[in-house]
């Protein structure tokens, strides 16, 4: 019934998650109707952010730099958040349900994936590598591989997937990486999972949810 052009534009805005069938094609008509001055600026916003955004290259979270290079997000950035904290999310949007928290003051780290055998996805295929290669060695070659006095505070590892099989897999390996390495006095690693609901999903979570789970959380 709808003409073909309005169809397509619909099925573009499909692929969102969490957009069924009737959402698609009223965003696809709200563009349609929207002013031309308000569609302008939209198509701007859109290529801006597409150009401007890149993933920071020490957590893999969303970044905006003045300068073309070295993005590095606002969360890395900051100087009053602690180094020795490092929580682990599969996505960067789980970053924002941690957030949501308001009480974790330290950094984190994106995976992009988790680990999972049967979906051939290895820990190469995560950044894993970056996370202990670079964060972790560097952390603890400048704490306790140095001379310096200041207290030696471990760095903890606060593991932070939704439940499932890959979550399980990819928390054996950090484990089991950290143990081969002999770092378990440098690194402590804990989980958010204690007290959550079976089967959560991080972006589902609401604020008092996030504070227990985190104040919860125990090591492993
Ligand atoms: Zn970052």
């Amino acid at each position: 019934m709808l003409p073909i052009a309005i169809q397509d534009l619909a099925e573009k805005f499909r692929n969102f998650p969490g957009i069924g069938v009737r959402s698609s094609q009223k965003l696809a008509l709200d563009v349609l109707q929207m002013k031309k001055v308000d569609f302008e600026a939209l198509k701007k916003s859109l290529e801006e952010t597409r150009q401007k955004v890149r993933f920071c290259h020490i957590c893999g979270f969303f970044a905006q730099n003045k300068q073309e290079e070295n993005f590095i997000c606002d969360i890395c950035q900051n100087n009053l958040r602690h180094n020795w904290q490092i929580c682990l999310v599969e996505k960067p949007t789980d970053i924002l349900s941690m957030e949501k928290s308001q009480i974790y003051r330290g950094k984190y780290h994106v995976l992009q994936k988790l680990i999972s055998p049967l979906d051939n996805i290895f820990p190469q295929n995560t950044n894993l590598e970056s996370l202990i290669e670079k964060r972790i060695n560097n952390f603890i070659q400048t704490t306790f591989k140095s001379s310096s006095n200041e207290s030696k505070k471990p760095l903890e590892l606060i593991l932070f997937f939704k439940a499932g099989f890959s979550g399980e897999a990819t928390t054996a390996y950090i484990k089991e990486t950290i143990n081969q390495k002999g770092w378990q006095k440098y690194v402590l690693i804990s989980r958010l999972a204690q007290g959550l609901p079976l089967y959560f999903n991080p972006e589902t979570l609401d604020q008092a949810t996030m504070v227990k789970a985190l104040e919860d959380r125990k090591e492993i």
